[in-house]
């Protein structure tokens, strides 16, 4: 068993955070001018994207041309980790970045490619994602916003529902039926709507964490016309396209939370050297007992992305991505519960703004905002079904 890289990827690493001393975004921009939403760019953002894009750096594994340098899967990995160590966002559009270009690149056609995918890897526009519904969750098939052709515009009438970033977001990869009378999987497109169009209102949801500036939000269509030419692939073949882009989603989604939890970890370390001292006896040691546990599932974490990710490089299957994504956002829950318990009444003074929430522990705050990862891009109990049926060949419901 060999655990460490080789030379080239080393020398590749090091030519990245050679690149990336001398052009990273200051941590002065960055915390003056946050982003306060997961669909809005600050001016900072948008350089910093377009930086990555003509050097190279933004999607290492793609082409040059698609902002990449032809990259294999493992010196992806230590990109990824190297921006991570350094406290760089990769960008502040994440559903632009991870699943909508690379969705619109796979799918769409060359002019949806210039108008749509590109300017958003340039940073010149941030996309939301579409999908989910009053109705239309864990069963995403069952959504029912329509978009009705009439002459050479698709009609849309319905409702989204926790669309991330849609307050800010330029345009939609919006799910819609475009057949109601095919069975439920099958009637399904995708259309990119831009978010000025007549007709189309967003209502932020207020959230608990930061209600001044909420990133979910309602997206209600009245009669929204956009041109035909707008679809995305074929029409009704939206559901085999939704399992490609949440795919995007997933390949390296592990690796983010892993380096968040570890970040966390390390953040719960030094506040515990601060205020243990102080406990009792008897607390010290069941504080000791919960820090160690969680240092344990974050290490086991490390190892199991790990190992999904070396059978994900030989071209296997990789189970593990089901497991990593209840296992890593349900520790992440607990690190941050514990992390705000044993700091007592101090985790309600914490005024956690979104720039440093996520950084932020021992905050009753952060501890809050670590639910949404447990729900989103498939819930554990969802996550649970899968390895039951698929990992353990356990039989369905
Ligand atoms: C932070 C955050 C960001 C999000 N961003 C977006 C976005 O940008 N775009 C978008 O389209 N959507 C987004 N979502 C929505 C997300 O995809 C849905 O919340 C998720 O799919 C769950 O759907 P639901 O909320 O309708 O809950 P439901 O599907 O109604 O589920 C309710 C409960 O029942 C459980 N459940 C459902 N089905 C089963 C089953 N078969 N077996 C066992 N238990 C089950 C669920 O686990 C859950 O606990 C976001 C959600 C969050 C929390």
């Amino acid at each position: 068993m060999k655990l460490q890289f080789d030379d080239a990827t080393l020398a590749f690493r090091d030519e990245f955070l050679a690149w990336l001393e001398k052009n990273r975004p200051a941590a002065e921009e960055m915390e003056t001018d946050p982003a306060v939403s997961s669909a809005h760019a600050p001016d900072w953002a948008r350089r910093w994207a377009r930086r990555m894009f003509d050097a190279g750096w933004l999607v290492p594994g793609w082409a040059p041309e698609l902002g990449g340098r032809n990259a294999g899967a493992v010196e992806t990995l230590v990109y990824l980790e190297a921006l991570t160590e350094a406290g760089v966002p990769r960008t502040t559009n994440p559903q632009g970045l991870g699943i909508i270009s690379p969705s619109i690149l796979d799918y769409g056609r060359p002019d949806q490619v210039e108008e749509f995918a590109m300017p958003v890897l340039r940073g010149e526009l941030t996309a939301c994602l579409g999908m989910s519904e009053p109705d239309a969750g864990s069963d995403l098939a069952n959504l029912k916003t329509a978009a009705v052709r009439d002459g050479d515009e698709w009609v849309l009438n319905g409702q989204k529902v926790w669309t991330s970033g849609a307050a800010y977001a330029d345009f939609c990869f919006l799910f819609c039926r475009t057949d109601p009378d095919a069975r439920k999987h099958r009637g399904i497109s995708i259309i990119l709507v831009p978010m000025d169009t007549p007709g189309l209102e967003v209502k932020p949801l207020k959230e608990i964490v930061h209600p001044d500036t909420p990133d979910l939000a309602e997206v209600f269509l009245d009669d929204v016309r956009v041109p035909i030419e707008n679809l995305v692939g074929e029409e009704n073949d939206g559901w085999r396209m939704a399992n490609g882009s949440l795919a995007h989603e997933r390949s390296m989604v592990w690796l983010d939370s892993v380096l968040a939890i570890e970040r966390s970890m390390a953040g719960l370390l030094d506040h515990a050297k601060a205020w243990m001292p102080a406990l009792t006896p008897a607390e010290r040691a069941l504080a000791a007992d919960d820090v160690v546990r969680l240092y344990i599932e974050t290490k086991a974490l490390r190892a199991l992305g790990y190992r999904g990710f070396a059978r994900f490089v030989k071209g296997g299957n990789a189970p593990e991505q089901a497991l990593m994504k209840a296992y890593s956002s349900e520790t992440s829950r607990d690190l941050a519960r514990i992390a705000s318990e044993w700091n007592g009444t101090d985790a309600l003074h914490t005024t956690s703004g979104r720039s440093n929430r996520r950084r932020a522990i021992g905050g009753i705050e952060g501890y809050f905002n670590t639910f949404g990862s447990t729900i989103s891009a498939g819930s554990s109990e969802i996550q649970r079904n899968i390895i039951a049926e698929r990992v353990l060949g356990l039989p369905r419901e």
